[in-house]
């Protein structure tokens, strides 16, 4: 197998790991008694889901062979919703160094369709980083207000889905 055909069959782990753990936070939310930081969390969640089935039609498109390998446990705890969503931040900027690799491989390989592919998700983490910057932002000007995470939850509870 190509390495670029193997480094897309990662990236479907890599995607329902991220909706693994965008989902174990929102129960760390729910139990925080922050539904609206959880729905947030929930719709992002289902959209990591979206992502693995794109990696996995791409490769079923191209006739090669999809390789599902287990899913590894996501954390289950958090210090504070700062710690959560700072954690969330790091786990995306890894997301979009791994697609960037991808791109890579994919360029040496001359697999210029996977290219061509890739390109949507160049784009979309660039959003994913900034709304997850977005919320952190909101956490660090809060502190410790408990106020302000109240209505920073409204808001979030607002997110729609797609
Ligand atoms: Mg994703």
């Amino acid at each position: 197998m190509k390495k670029t055909n193997k480094l897309l069959n990662e990236q479907i782990n890599h995607e329902f790991y991220s909706a693994y753990l965008y989902l174990s936070m929102a129960a760390y939310f729910h139990e925080l008694g922050l539904k609206g930081f959880a729905r947030w969390l929930e719709i992002q969640a289902k959209e990591e889901v979206e992502h693995a089935i794109k990696f996995y039609k791409h490769l079923v498109d191209k006739g090669e062979k999809v390789v599902l390998k287990s899913i590894k446990e996501p954390p289950k705890d958090w210090e504070s919703p700062k710690e959560a969503f700072s954690q969330a931040l790091e786990h995306e900027k890894k997301i979009t160094r791994l697609i960037y690799d991808i791109g890579k491989v994919a360029l040496k390989e001359e697999e210029y369709g996977t290219w061509e592919f890739l390109n949507w998700f160049y784009k979309e983490q660039i959003e994913e980083e900034d709304i997850v910057r977005d919320v952190l932002n909101s956490l660090n000007l809060i502190g410790e207000d408990k106020v302000g995470l109240y209505l920073l939850d409204k808001e979030l509870g607002g997110r729609e889905e797609g």
